[in-house]
């Protein structure tokens, strides 16, 4: 499909993110809402009040928190969406494990573990897709700060990403959850804001920026997966 990218952000760019989601699923088909397991439920909850039968993609990399696997099927029972779950190839992972162990992130930095576990499901999963959909923040990381609400997708050549909370803060995001009644995972009551694998995530203090609880041990400039950055 020829569009004009750039032009659509800059018309979406001042709209409230129910807005930018329902450009979204107008302009095309095959189109998904990648799901953490986290605050981006409210896009979720956004859809599913525009269009019945949203597909949505979550990322078991097998080492998430026994609350988000459990907040995963919470969200399938809750919403009609049809939520599909990629798992990691087996042979990637036991080869990794057979080399380095299960915790070889901590000394080797984690883009290895995050290749086999996260970016190469994440291809198959956007491998039929033209446009997908995240809950990517300009304020949940240094790395985002010029996130657009619409953009051609710099790690997945011909593919539109939609990021309709790029413009809301973390606290914006709160008072949908509660306004709404929105479901949320268990962790977040206990201090845990940016979720993500259960070794690579950690509660964070008040007043530490959210993305201070991801990979704490590597620069803050590195604290992305590998999902979204250009290959
Ligand atoms: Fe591996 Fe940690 Fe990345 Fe999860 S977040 S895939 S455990 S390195």
């Amino acid at each position: 499909m020829t569009m004009d990218i750039e032009k659509l952000d800059e018309e979406l760019e001042s709209k409230e993110p129910q807005e930018i989601l329902k450009r979204a699923i107008e302009l095309f088909d095959r189109i998904a809402i990648s799901f953490s397991g986290a605050e981006d439920v409210v896009l979720i909850d956004m859809a599913s009040k525009i269009k019945e039968g949203m597909e949505v993609f979550t990322l078991d990399t097998g080492r998430l928190h026994p609350e988000t696997y459990d907040f995963i099927d919470i969200v399938r029972d809750r919403y009609p969406v049809k939520l599909k779950v990629y798992f990691p190839d087996y042979s990637e992972v036991e080869s990794l494990v057979d080399k380095k162990g299960l915790f070889s992130f901590y000394a080797d930095g984690h883009e290895e573990c995050c290749g086999i576990r996260k970016v190469e499901p994440l291809e198959r999963a956007l491998k039929d897709l033209d446009c997908w959909v995240t809950g990517q923040r300009k304020d949940s990381n240094v790395t985002r700060k010029d996130l657009p609400v619409v953009q051609r997708d710099p790690a997945h050549e011909g593919k539109v990403k939609f990021n309709p909370l790029a413009n809301w803060s973390l606290k914006q995001v709160w008072d949908y959850i509660h306004r709404e009644n929105v479901p949320y995972n268990k962790l977040h009551e206990r201090g845990f804001v940016s979720i993500g694998c259960a070794p690579c995530t950690r509660a964070i203090t008040p007043g530490e920026h959210e993305r201070a609880g991801r990979w704490w041990w590597e620069d803050a400039t590195k604290r992305e997966c590998g999902i979204h950055l250009r290959k």
